[in-house]
């Protein structure tokens, strides 16, 4: 038996045999065409045929999945249809007279490797879309057919990456789990498992020998066993059997209330980091958005998002939760998200950097088209805004007079809006500090505990080498984040946590007994979080302060 250690996308477990996909490993031969433009028209046939296949993976997708999940698939058309990416290919055969196959991988190497060292997940994305687009040309080109799914036994699908297309072309009733070498927990194939709940790990050394043996995919720990013994073969058919049972427990909870057994009421808000999270937020039962991590539309880009974009996204988030409130984080740009187009300059210690509402402070005309952005979009819904990374009063004063001139200018044109609340990140212990006199100046403190613990115990939350020592159960972090609720209370605010500790079902208990009124987590996190509130008997003298929104 064989152990490999990965990052779990979906959580679930897997037993199963294991069909290794060879696909995106074809060697392309270069050699001169005689007629470069008959060599363009193959090329543009396959285009054809491409498009038409997208288009009805499209369709099957809407049907399917929904709308957000699809847009992959309409991205991967209109690349096709009008991207510079056919462009340069069509170039490269005019000018250098070599097969279309060839120009097709090149532009495609070419591409991936000037993305490559981009972090963003949306360019990610895009170069997923580009090698995915790839294949499926070359295949046309070559006259391969693509692996045929239609006879697939149930199988734990390995491949070096795969992407949406591949398995909306697959039986999905007879996937049992994904394991890839490359992707991201937020790639669209993730996104993907997730919404058909099917267990899936990246970031495995995959082989191609694997092909027939028996694993197990362990998504909650994120393990991938080859050709596992006997006993623990048996051990996970009794967890993977107790997984489905809990998953079916946990979908009674979507409509049921955040109230602990004493009859306090908590509220379970959900984290997301796209539109493309509204989907999940929606099945999960959430009662709100309590952290949109508005970054999404900055990100990936040539220029700064028009303030046009901006509206027209938080309006879609806003008429889609309707009552329930969504709190819109302002851009928090800088450390490990960086966006060409804004020049910011390279920093030896980003995390300690320009970022956060220190960016929007120094770039008010960027900043102003958010502000204005979610104050026309307020008039569809119930929206507020936090601030990002603050650590002193004069940001906040600063922010509110940038506030005043906004709502100012939006009166005088008569444009709709509503009063919406205000709110500070609080995850500095600077900001921790001045707690008190920060609640004074707004509706609501929230935690960020990732950043929180990462600042307290001086501990970079990205850096693998600390994993196991970063801890935020830290008693350094607890004292804080009581301190943090206690503060807002005493100014007559609410607090919530809405960093990553929040969706850790064994500090639920200790959050609510330190006071905290809203806890917003991931969506995959809301109904164990539910579950374990409904548990809860809280001591009487915890004063949770409802929230009024
Ligand atoms: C946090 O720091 O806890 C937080 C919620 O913000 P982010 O993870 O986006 O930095
Ligand atoms: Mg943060």
């Amino acid at each position: 038996m064989k152990v490999f250690h990965g990052t779990a996308t979906y959580q679930g477990i897997a037993i199963g045999k294991i069909q290794y996909l060879r696909r995106n490993e074809q060697h392309i031969r270069q050699y001169t065409v005689e007629s470069a433009r008959r060599e363009i028209r193959r090329f543009r046939k396959a285009k054809e045929r491409a498009l038409e296949a997208l288009k009805f993976l499209y369709d099957k997708a809407s049907l399917e999945l929904g709308e957000e999940e699809s847009k992959v698939f309409k991205s991967q058309i209109s690349l096709l249809e009008a991207g510079s990416f056919t462009r340069a290919i069509e170039g490269m055969i005019l000018s250098e007279k070599v097969n279309a196959a060839y120009a097709i991988s090149t532009t495609r190497d070419e591409l991936t490797k000037t993305f490559a060292k981009m972090e963003d997940e949306i360019i990610r994305n895009r170069v997923m879309d580009i090698k995915d687009i790839s294949e499926r040309l070359i295949l046309i080109i070559e006259g391969i057919s693509r692996e045929d799914y239609a006879d697939m036994e149930p199988v734990i699908v390995v491949a070096n990456n795969l992407s949406p297309t591949e398995i909306m072309e697959m039986d999905q009733e007879k996937l049992l789990a994904f394991v890839s070498r490359e992707g991201s927990p937020v790639s669209h194939t993730a996104i993907i498992s997730k919404t058909l709940s099917i267990p899936s790990l990246i970031g495995i050394d995959v082989d191609p020998l694997w092909e027939d043996r028996m694993a197990i995919v362990d998504g909650y720990e994120g393990i991938f066993y080859l050709e596992p013994d006997e006993a623990l073969l048996k051990k996970y058919e009794r967890r993977r059997q107790e997984d489905l049972k809990e998953k079916e427990f946990l979908q009674k909870l979507r409509d049921k209330e955040d109230i602990t057994l004493d009859g306090t009421r908590v509220k379970l808000f959900a984290n997301i980091r796209s539109l493309e999270d509204l989907r999940s937020v929606q099945e999960s039962g959430a009662c709100g958005i309590g952290l949109l991590r508005s970054e999404f539309q900055y990100l990936g880009r040539e220029n700064y998002p028009r303030e046009i974009e901006l509206f027209r996204a938080y309006k879609k988030v806003a008429e889609t939760m309707g009552d329930k409130p969504v709190i819109i984080r302002t851009l928090d740009i800088g450390a490990d998200k960086k966006a060409e187009y804004m020049d910011l300059p390279d920093e030896e210690n980003p995390a300690m950097g320009n970022r956060g509402i220190r960016v929007c402070l120094e770039r008010k005309r960027m900043f102003k088209a958010q502000l204005r952005a979610i104050y026309r979009a307020s008039a569809y819904g119930n929206l507020a805004i936090m601030y990002p990374m603050v650590t002193s009063m004069s940001e906040i004063r600063e922010v509110k007079e940038i506030v005043a001139d906004v709502v100012d200018g939006l009166k005088k044109k008569e444009i709709p809006f509503k009063e919406i609340q205000h709110g500070i990140m609080v995850e500095t212990p600077a900001a921790v500090m001045i707690a008190e006199d920060l609640a004074k100046e707004v509706d609501f403190l929230s935690l960020g505990t990732n950043d929180l613990t990462q600042y307290i115990l001086a501990m970079d939350r990205k850096n693998p080498s600390l994993e196991g020592r970063y801890d935020d159960h830290h008693p350094a972090v607890l004292k804080m984040i009581q301190m943090t609720i206690d503060a807002a209370h005493k100014a007559g605010c609410w607090a919530g946590i809405c960093g990553e500790l929040a969706g850790d079902t064994s500090m639920t208990q200790t959050l609510l007994e330190m006071g905290v009124d809203v806890m917003s987590v991931v969506p995959p996190s809301i109904l164990p979080v539910r579950k374990q509130i409904r548990k809860i008997i809280l001591p009487n003298n915890v004063k949770s302060k409802p929230i009024e929104q």
